[in-house]
Protein backbone atom coordinates (compact mmCIF):
# COMPACT_ATOMS: atom_id res chain seq x y z
CA UNK A 1 0.00 0.00 0.00
CA UNK A 2 1.32 3.20 -1.35
CA UNK A 3 0.28 6.92 -0.01
CA UNK A 4 0.46 10.29 -1.28
CA UNK A 5 0.44 13.86 0.19
CA UNK A 6 -1.23 16.82 -1.28
CA UNK A 7 -0.95 20.05 0.67
CA UNK A 8 -3.00 22.76 -1.31
CA UNK A 9 -3.40 26.50 -0.36
CA UNK A 10 -1.57 29.55 -2.15
CA UNK A 11 0.11 30.58 0.94
CA UNK A 12 2.37 27.46 0.31
CA UNK A 13 2.86 27.31 -3.08
CA UNK A 14 3.73 31.65 -3.04
CA UNK A 15 6.32 30.92 -0.76
CA UNK A 16 4.80 32.70 2.63
CA UNK A 17 4.16 29.38 4.52
CA UNK A 18 6.19 26.32 4.85
CA UNK A 19 4.20 23.35 4.43
CA UNK A 20 4.64 21.39 7.71
CA UNK A 21 1.93 19.11 7.52
CA UNK A 22 3.22 16.84 5.01
CA UNK A 23 6.38 16.22 7.10
CA UNK A 24 4.19 15.93 10.03
CA UNK A 25 1.70 13.31 8.15
CA UNK A 26 4.56 11.40 6.21
CA UNK A 27 5.92 10.74 9.52
CA UNK A 28 2.77 9.47 10.48
CA UNK A 29 1.98 7.47 7.26
CA UNK A 30 5.99 5.49 8.01
CA UNK A 31 4.70 4.56 11.80
CA UNK A 32 1.90 2.97 10.22
CA UNK A 33 4.11 0.93 7.51
CA UNK A 34 2.39 2.79 4.62
CA UNK A 35 5.49 4.58 2.69
CA UNK A 36 4.84 7.91 0.96
CA UNK A 37 6.50 7.79 -2.46
CA UNK A 38 5.24 11.92 -3.56
CA UNK A 39 4.36 14.85 -1.75
CA UNK A 40 2.61 17.69 -3.58
CA UNK A 41 1.82 21.42 -2.78
CA UNK A 42 -0.99 22.47 -5.22
CA UNK A 43 -2.11 26.45 -5.63
CA UNK A 44 -5.99 27.11 -4.46
CA UNK A 45 -7.41 26.44 -8.28
CA UNK A 46 -9.95 24.01 -8.74
CA UNK A 47 -8.01 23.51 -12.06
CA UNK A 48 -4.57 22.71 -9.88
CA UNK A 49 -6.40 20.34 -7.42
CA UNK A 50 -8.10 18.43 -9.59
CA UNK A 51 -5.19 17.45 -11.58
CA UNK A 52 -3.29 16.92 -8.76
CA UNK A 53 -5.80 14.45 -6.92
CA UNK A 54 -6.47 12.72 -10.21
CA UNK A 55 -2.42 11.96 -10.28
CA UNK A 56 -1.94 10.79 -6.81
CA UNK A 57 -5.26 8.97 -6.52
CA UNK A 58 -4.15 6.62 -9.69
CA UNK A 59 -1.11 5.56 -8.14
CA UNK A 60 -1.47 5.83 -4.54
CA UNK A 61 -4.03 3.82 -2.72
CA UNK A 62 -4.57 6.41 -0.14
CA UNK A 63 -4.24 10.07 -0.42
CA UNK A 64 -3.95 12.53 2.66
CA UNK A 65 -4.54 16.00 1.84
CA UNK A 66 -4.79 19.01 3.79
CA UNK A 67 -6.14 22.53 3.66
CA UNK A 68 -8.82 24.34 1.23
CA UNK A 69 -11.82 23.05 3.69
CA UNK A 70 -12.62 26.71 4.97
CA UNK A 71 -16.20 28.61 3.96
CA UNK A 72 -14.26 31.26 2.00
CA UNK A 73 -14.64 31.10 -1.81
CA UNK A 74 -11.04 30.03 -2.37
CA UNK A 75 -11.22 27.15 -0.50
CA UNK A 76 -12.15 24.64 -3.24
CA UNK A 77 -11.10 21.68 -1.99
CA UNK A 78 -14.85 19.92 -1.60
CA UNK A 79 -15.64 20.82 -5.29
CA UNK A 80 -12.03 19.21 -6.41
CA UNK A 81 -13.64 15.80 -4.31
CA UNK A 82 -16.90 16.17 -6.00
CA UNK A 83 -15.00 16.75 -9.34
CA UNK A 84 -13.05 14.10 -8.87
CA UNK A 85 -15.53 11.03 -7.57
CA UNK A 86 -17.80 12.58 -10.71
CA UNK A 87 -20.38 12.89 -7.62
CA UNK A 88 -22.08 15.88 -6.41
CA UNK A 89 -21.61 18.41 -3.47
CA UNK A 90 -24.52 17.04 -1.43
CA UNK A 91 -25.52 19.11 2.12
CA UNK A 92 -25.43 17.28 5.04
CA UNK A 93 -27.97 18.04 7.12
CA UNK A 94 -26.53 16.50 10.50
CA UNK A 95 -22.76 17.91 9.88
CA UNK A 96 -24.48 21.72 9.34
CA UNK A 97 -25.82 21.10 12.75
CA UNK A 98 -22.90 20.35 13.88
CA UNK A 99 -21.22 23.61 12.55
CA UNK A 100 -24.09 25.72 13.50
CA UNK A 101 -24.22 24.78 17.08
CA UNK A 102 -20.35 25.71 17.54
CA UNK A 103 -21.38 29.02 16.70
CA UNK A 104 -24.37 29.42 19.13
CA UNK A 105 -22.38 27.83 21.88
CA UNK A 106 -20.00 31.30 21.33
CA UNK A 107 -23.32 33.32 20.72
CA UNK A 108 -22.27 34.19 17.20
CA UNK A 109 -24.48 34.13 14.07
CA UNK A 110 -23.06 31.28 11.37
CA UNK A 111 -22.62 33.60 8.41
CA UNK A 112 -23.88 31.69 5.34
CA UNK A 113 -20.97 31.12 3.82
CA UNK A 114 -20.03 28.35 6.32
CA UNK A 115 -22.87 26.62 5.09
CA UNK A 116 -20.37 25.28 2.58
CA UNK A 117 -18.64 23.77 5.11
CA UNK A 118 -21.09 21.08 5.39
CA UNK A 119 -21.34 20.46 1.94
CA UNK A 120 -19.93 16.72 0.69
CA UNK A 121 -19.63 15.17 -2.20
CA UNK A 122 -22.07 12.56 -2.72
CA UNK A 123 -21.74 9.09 -0.89
CA UNK A 124 -18.47 10.79 1.09
CA UNK A 125 -17.96 10.33 4.96
CA UNK A 126 -17.24 13.46 7.03
CA UNK A 127 -14.32 13.32 9.50
CA UNK A 128 -15.23 14.75 12.86
CA UNK A 129 -13.22 17.88 13.40
CA UNK A 130 -13.54 18.12 17.48
CA UNK A 131 -11.49 21.60 17.50
CA UNK A 132 -12.91 23.86 14.22
CA UNK A 133 -15.52 24.56 12.47
CA UNK A 134 -14.46 22.44 8.99
CA UNK A 135 -15.00 18.58 8.88
CA UNK A 136 -12.59 16.55 7.08
CA UNK A 137 -14.01 14.05 4.13
CA UNK A 138 -13.33 10.75 3.25
CA UNK A 139 -14.24 10.09 -0.22
CA UNK A 140 -13.56 6.27 -1.40
CA UNK A 141 -12.67 5.85 -5.32
CA UNK A 142 -13.48 2.28 -6.74
CA UNK A 143 -10.86 -0.73 -8.12
CA UNK A 144 -12.79 -0.95 -10.89
CA UNK A 145 -12.39 2.58 -12.48
CA UNK A 146 -8.88 1.75 -11.96
CA UNK A 147 -7.91 4.24 -9.22
CA UNK A 148 -5.14 3.61 -6.68
CA UNK A 149 -3.16 1.48 -9.31
CA UNK A 150 -6.49 -0.96 -9.62
CA UNK A 151 -6.71 -1.30 -5.96
CA UNK A 152 -8.94 1.55 -4.87
CA UNK A 153 -8.27 4.62 -3.13
CA UNK A 154 -8.98 6.46 -0.24
CA UNK A 155 -8.93 10.26 -0.15
CA UNK A 156 -8.69 11.59 3.17
CA UNK A 157 -8.52 15.62 3.15
CA UNK A 158 -8.39 17.58 6.88
CA UNK A 159 -8.13 21.37 7.83
CA UNK A 160 -5.06 22.93 7.03
CA UNK A 161 -4.68 24.20 10.69
CA UNK A 162 -1.88 21.96 11.73
CA UNK A 163 -3.45 21.47 15.23
CA UNK A 164 -7.06 20.32 14.08
CA UNK A 165 -5.37 18.23 11.69
CA UNK A 166 -3.19 16.35 13.90
CA UNK A 167 -5.93 15.43 16.35
CA UNK A 168 -8.42 14.29 13.50
CA UNK A 169 -5.65 12.26 12.24
CA UNK A 170 -4.77 10.73 15.55
CA UNK A 171 -8.42 10.44 16.64
CA UNK A 172 -10.22 8.97 13.22
CA UNK A 173 -7.66 8.35 10.26
CA UNK A 174 -4.99 6.52 11.50
CA UNK A 175 -7.61 4.58 13.73
CA UNK A 176 -9.26 3.51 10.61
CA UNK A 177 -5.64 2.87 8.30
CA UNK A 178 -4.61 1.10 11.34
CA UNK A 179 -8.17 -1.19 11.07
CA UNK A 180 -5.87 -3.39 8.70
CA UNK A 181 -5.88 -0.50 5.65
CA UNK A 182 -2.40 -0.05 6.10
CA UNK A 183 0.45 -2.91 5.33
CA UNK A 184 2.26 -5.02 8.30
CA UNK A 185 5.53 -3.37 8.10
CA UNK A 186 6.77 -1.25 10.42
CA UNK A 187 9.00 1.62 9.53
CA UNK A 188 11.66 2.47 12.59
CA UNK A 189 14.48 5.34 12.14
CA UNK A 190 17.79 6.50 14.16
CA UNK A 191 19.69 8.97 13.61
CA UNK A 192 23.39 9.18 14.42
CA UNK A 193 26.02 12.14 14.56
CA UNK A 194 28.97 13.27 13.69
CA UNK A 195 31.52 15.77 13.66
CA UNK A 196 35.05 16.18 12.74
CA UNK A 197 34.88 15.05 8.98
CA UNK A 198 33.11 16.72 5.70
CA UNK A 199 30.22 14.76 4.32
CA UNK A 200 32.26 12.90 1.43
CA UNK A 201 35.05 11.55 3.99
CA UNK A 202 32.16 10.05 5.82
CA UNK A 203 30.32 8.51 2.94
CA UNK A 204 33.90 6.97 1.65
CA UNK A 205 34.71 5.62 5.17
CA UNK A 206 31.14 3.78 4.82
CA UNK A 207 31.67 1.71 1.35
CA UNK A 208 28.19 0.31 0.42
CA UNK A 209 26.48 1.65 2.98
CA UNK A 210 24.75 4.63 1.39
CA UNK A 211 23.77 3.04 -1.67
CA UNK A 212 20.46 2.52 -2.60
CA UNK A 213 19.00 -0.96 -1.95
CA UNK A 214 20.76 -1.24 1.10
CA UNK A 215 18.85 -2.42 3.64
CA UNK A 216 18.46 -0.85 6.07
CA UNK A 217 19.05 2.06 3.97
CA UNK A 218 21.79 5.09 5.46
CA UNK A 219 21.11 8.56 4.77
CA UNK A 220 23.51 11.11 5.06
CA UNK A 221 22.71 14.84 5.60
CA UNK A 222 24.99 17.79 6.49
CA UNK A 223 23.86 20.85 8.61
CA UNK A 224 27.00 23.57 9.67
CA UNK A 225 29.67 20.66 9.78
CA UNK A 226 27.29 18.53 11.82
CA UNK A 227 27.19 15.41 9.72
CA UNK A 228 23.35 13.40 10.20
CA UNK A 229 23.59 9.60 9.36
CA UNK A 230 20.12 8.44 9.38
CA UNK A 231 19.36 4.91 9.39
CA UNK A 232 15.90 3.58 8.26
CA UNK A 233 14.08 0.21 8.16
CA UNK A 234 11.40 -1.92 7.31
CA UNK A 235 10.31 -4.69 9.01
CA UNK A 236 7.13 -6.75 10.37
CA UNK A 237 7.72 -5.30 13.92
CA UNK A 238 9.35 -2.71 15.97
CA UNK A 239 11.97 -5.16 17.75
CA UNK A 240 12.60 -6.56 14.01
CA UNK A 241 12.98 -2.92 13.07
CA UNK A 242 15.93 -2.19 15.79
CA UNK A 243 17.58 -5.33 15.56
CA UNK A 244 18.46 -4.41 12.01
CA UNK A 245 18.98 -0.87 12.72
CA UNK A 246 21.50 -1.36 15.68
CA UNK A 247 23.30 -3.72 13.56
CA UNK A 248 24.06 -1.38 11.12
CA UNK A 249 24.82 1.52 14.02
CA UNK A 250 27.20 -0.73 15.32
CA UNK A 251 29.11 -1.37 11.63
CA UNK A 252 29.12 2.71 11.53
CA UNK A 253 30.24 3.85 14.74
CA UNK A 254 33.52 0.79 14.23
CA UNK A 255 34.41 2.81 11.40
CA UNK A 256 33.62 6.01 12.28
CA UNK A 257 35.45 5.45 16.09
CA UNK A 258 35.41 8.72 17.86
CA UNK A 259 33.44 10.68 15.04
CA UNK A 260 30.11 9.67 16.07
CA UNK A 261 29.79 11.71 18.71
CA UNK A 262 26.03 11.22 19.35
CA UNK A 263 22.30 10.41 18.41
CA UNK A 264 19.11 11.84 17.36
CA UNK A 265 18.96 15.55 18.28
CA UNK A 266 22.32 15.25 20.53
CA UNK A 267 24.81 18.57 19.61
CA UNK A 268 28.15 18.24 19.98
CA UNK A 269 28.12 20.48 23.02
CA UNK A 270 26.12 18.18 24.25
CA UNK A 271 28.65 15.70 24.19
CA UNK A 272 31.32 17.87 25.42
CA UNK A 273 29.32 18.35 28.53
CA UNK A 274 28.49 14.79 29.18
CA UNK A 275 32.86 14.46 28.55
CA UNK A 276 33.20 16.47 30.75
CA UNK A 277 30.67 15.74 33.46
CA UNK A 278 32.46 11.79 33.30
CA UNK A 279 35.81 12.84 33.78
CA UNK A 280 34.08 14.96 36.76
CA UNK A 281 35.96 18.23 34.70
CA UNK A 282 34.90 22.10 34.37
CA UNK A 283 35.64 24.29 31.38
CA UNK A 284 36.01 27.80 31.18
CA UNK A 285 36.86 29.60 27.80
CA UNK A 286 38.37 32.64 26.37
CA UNK A 287 37.01 33.22 22.90
CA UNK A 288 38.33 35.84 20.59
CA UNK A 289 37.05 34.95 16.93
CA UNK A 290 33.59 33.36 17.71
CA UNK A 291 31.90 36.13 19.47
CA UNK A 292 30.82 34.03 22.47
CA UNK A 293 29.36 31.68 20.66
CA UNK A 294 30.94 28.84 22.55
CA UNK A 295 30.10 29.98 25.80
CA UNK A 296 27.07 30.58 24.61
CA UNK A 297 26.76 26.76 23.22
CA UNK A 298 27.96 25.17 26.44
CA UNK A 299 25.57 27.03 28.81
CA UNK A 300 22.59 25.72 26.49
CA UNK A 301 24.16 22.43 27.09
CA UNK A 302 24.38 22.94 31.05
CA UNK A 303 20.96 24.23 30.15
CA UNK A 304 19.26 20.84 28.69
CA UNK A 305 20.92 18.82 31.19
CA UNK A 306 19.08 20.78 33.86
CA UNK A 307 21.98 19.70 36.62
CA UNK A 308 21.95 21.33 40.19
CA UNK A 309 25.19 20.02 40.85
CA UNK A 310 28.43 22.24 40.11
CA UNK A 311 28.43 23.19 36.39
CA UNK A 312 30.61 21.65 33.83
CA UNK A 313 31.11 25.17 32.17
CA UNK A 314 32.32 27.78 34.66
CA UNK A 315 32.00 30.13 32.30
CA UNK A 316 33.68 32.11 29.25
CA UNK A 317 35.27 35.68 28.54
CA UNK A 318 34.52 36.96 25.16
CA UNK A 319 37.37 39.61 23.76
CA UNK A 320 37.33 41.16 20.58
CA UNK A 321 38.39 39.63 17.49
CA UNK A 322 42.09 39.88 17.09
CA UNK A 323 42.66 40.76 20.58
CA UNK A 324 44.33 37.22 20.90
CA UNK A 325 47.80 36.23 18.90
CA UNK A 326 48.49 33.16 18.49
CA UNK A 327 51.33 33.08 20.84
CA UNK A 328 48.99 34.24 23.43
CA UNK A 329 46.64 32.03 23.66
CA UNK A 330 47.96 29.29 25.91
CA UNK A 331 48.26 31.61 28.92
CA UNK A 332 44.97 32.89 27.90
CA UNK A 333 43.91 29.33 28.58
CA UNK A 334 45.46 28.73 31.31
CA UNK A 335 44.60 31.99 32.61
CA UNK A 336 40.52 32.26 32.47
CA UNK A 337 40.66 28.19 33.74
CA UNK A 338 42.25 29.59 36.81
CA UNK A 339 40.28 32.55 37.48
CA UNK A 340 37.15 30.44 37.05
CA UNK A 341 38.34 27.90 38.72
CA UNK A 342 38.06 25.31 35.60
CA UNK A 343 40.11 22.05 35.41
CA UNK A 344 40.02 22.81 31.47
CA UNK A 345 40.67 26.14 30.26
CA UNK A 346 40.45 26.63 26.42
CA UNK A 347 41.38 29.51 24.43
CA UNK A 348 39.99 30.08 20.82
CA UNK A 349 42.02 32.53 18.08
CA UNK A 350 40.53 34.86 15.28
CA UNK A 351 38.72 33.47 12.58
CA UNK A 352 41.72 33.97 9.90
CA UNK A 353 41.95 33.10 5.97
CA UNK A 354 44.43 31.09 4.21
CA UNK A 355 43.95 31.02 0.64
CA UNK A 356 40.09 30.33 -0.06
CA UNK A 357 39.77 28.90 2.92
CA UNK A 358 39.84 29.89 6.81
CA UNK A 359 41.02 28.26 9.70
CA UNK A 360 41.16 29.13 13.74
CA UNK A 361 43.52 28.34 16.57
CA UNK A 362 41.97 26.36 19.62
CA UNK A 363 44.34 25.34 22.57
CA UNK A 364 42.56 23.30 25.53
CA UNK A 365 44.75 23.54 29.03
CA UNK A 366 44.38 20.22 30.81
CA UNK A 367 46.35 19.41 34.05
CA UNK A 368 49.68 19.74 32.43
CA UNK A 369 48.90 18.72 28.88
CA UNK A 370 48.37 21.64 25.98
CA UNK A 371 46.77 20.60 23.06
CA UNK A 372 47.13 23.02 20.32
CA UNK A 373 44.67 22.30 16.92
CA UNK A 374 44.27 24.27 13.61
CA UNK A 375 40.81 23.82 12.62
CA UNK A 376 40.36 24.54 8.88
CA UNK A 377 37.28 25.48 8.28
CA UNK A 378 36.45 25.50 5.13
CA UNK A 379 35.15 28.98 2.88
CA UNK A 380 31.58 30.38 2.98
CA UNK A 381 29.51 32.23 5.92
CA UNK A 382 29.59 29.55 8.51
CA UNK A 383 33.35 30.23 9.06
CA UNK A 384 32.45 31.15 13.15
CA UNK A 385 30.01 28.41 13.74
CA UNK A 386 31.81 25.86 12.45
CA UNK A 387 35.37 27.45 14.23
CA UNK A 388 32.73 26.92 17.29
CA UNK A 389 32.11 23.74 16.97
CA UNK A 390 35.48 22.78 16.28
CA UNK A 391 36.40 24.09 19.41
CA UNK A 392 33.66 21.83 21.49
CA UNK A 393 34.81 19.24 20.02
CA UNK A 394 38.45 19.39 20.94
CA UNK A 395 37.17 19.23 24.35
CA UNK A 396 35.13 16.45 23.71
CA UNK A 397 38.20 14.43 22.18
CA UNK A 398 40.43 15.89 24.99
CA UNK A 399 38.86 14.29 27.27
CA UNK A 400 37.73 10.87 25.80
P1 LIG B 1 -10.01 26.62 8.09
O1 LIG B 1 -11.44 26.55 7.71
O2 LIG B 1 -9.84 26.36 9.56
O3 LIG B 1 -9.34 27.88 7.58
P2 LIG B 1 -8.81 25.16 5.91
O4 LIG B 1 -8.86 23.71 5.61
O5 LIG B 1 -9.48 26.08 4.96
O6 LIG B 1 -9.28 25.36 7.39
P3 LIG B 1 -6.54 26.65 5.17
O7 LIG B 1 -7.36 27.88 5.04
O8 LIG B 1 -6.04 26.05 3.92
O9 LIG B 1 -7.31 25.55 6.00
O10 LIG B 1 -5.37 26.90 6.17
C1 LIG B 1 -5.62 27.44 7.45
C2 LIG B 1 -4.30 27.78 8.09
O11 LIG B 1 -3.60 26.58 8.40
C3 LIG B 1 -3.36 28.54 7.17
O12 LIG B 1 -3.47 29.91 7.26
C4 LIG B 1 -2.03 28.13 7.72
O13 LIG B 1 -1.74 28.92 8.83
C5 LIG B 1 -2.22 26.72 8.16
N1 LIG B 1 -1.82 25.73 7.15
C6 LIG B 1 -2.49 25.36 6.05
N2 LIG B 1 -1.85 24.41 5.37
C7 LIG B 1 -0.70 24.17 6.05
C8 LIG B 1 0.41 23.29 5.85
N3 LIG B 1 0.45 22.44 4.82
N4 LIG B 1 1.42 23.33 6.75
C9 LIG B 1 1.36 24.18 7.79
N5 LIG B 1 0.35 25.02 8.05
C10 LIG B 1 -0.68 25.04 7.19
Amino acid sequence: MLAEIIAIGDELTSGQRLDTNSQWLSRELGLLGIPVRYHTTTCDTLEAGVHAFQIAARRAQVVVATGGLGPTADDLTRDVLAELSGKQLVLSEQALEVITSRFLVRHAVMPESNRRQALFPDGSCPIENPDGTAPGIAVSLPASDGWGDGHGCVVYVLPGVPAEMRRMWNETVSIELKKGKGSKKVLRHRRLKCFGAGESAIEEMLPGLIERGHDPTVGITAHEATITLRISAWADDQDSCMKKIFATENMIREKLGQLVYGEEDDEVEDAAGAALIAASASLATIEAGTAGRVAALFAQAADRRQIGTEPFFRGGLVLPELSLEKPNLIDAAKGVAKSHNASVGMAIGPVRPIGTRQAVDVIVVKDDSVIATEHILGGGGIAMSRAAKSAIDQVRQTLL
